[in-house]
């Protein structure tokens, strides 16, 4: 540990290595999207995916008034009779900000799609929800080539929903 300043050739020492660390924000957000940066790459990945007709079941929030508020909501299946889990984690640094689309977000679905097509690439930039599972962790080199982080049409469902009643 002595050595690691001279190993690369820096001229500080050990205790300003520790200095510069202590000194850096606690709070990082390691490349996390906000919500509109989500919801802008949806049509990347989700071409002609149908949303605005997607019935959205009530939405409820907690941690309004914390550091990161959750919005969860269940929103009908296009395809059958059942329905899907949704939530929005929005970040803020200060009390004093409001909760917007450009809050840093992370979002999860319980549906195949976001499974498949982004659940992967939303992990990679610490945009997902919760806890990973082993398959979280795994790429989709067909279904997201690119690996662009983006919500599924439920979670979009949810994001205008939210914004029509003037959560965010
Ligand atoms: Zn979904």
């Amino acid at each position: 540990m002595a050595s690691y300043g001279k190993q690369y050739g820096s001229t500080y020492g050990v205790r300003e290595l520790v200095r510069q660390i202590e000194a850096a924000p606690m709070f990082d957000d390691g490349g996390k999207l906000t919500l509109r940066q989500l919801t802008t790459q949806f049509r990347d990945i989700f071409r002609r995916s149908e949303y605005s007709k997607l019935q959205v079941l009530g939405a409820t929030t907690s941690g309004e008034k914390y550091l990161s508020m959750n919005i969860r909501s269940e929103v009908k299946s296009a395809v059958g009779p059942w329905n899907y889990q949704t939530w929005i984690v929005l970040r803020r640094r200060d009390l004093n900000n409001p909760f917007t689309m450009d809050s840093p977000a992370e979002i999860r679905c319980t549906c195949p799609a976001f499974h498949y097509f982004v659940a992967y690439a939303d992990w990679t930039r610490k945009n997902l929800a919760g806890r990973p599972s082993s398959w979280n962790k795994v790429a989709a080199p067909i279904r997201n080539p690119r690996t662009i982080p983006s919500p599924c049409k439920h979670l979009v469902a949810l994001t205008f929903h939210a914004i029509r009643k003037g959560i965010i």
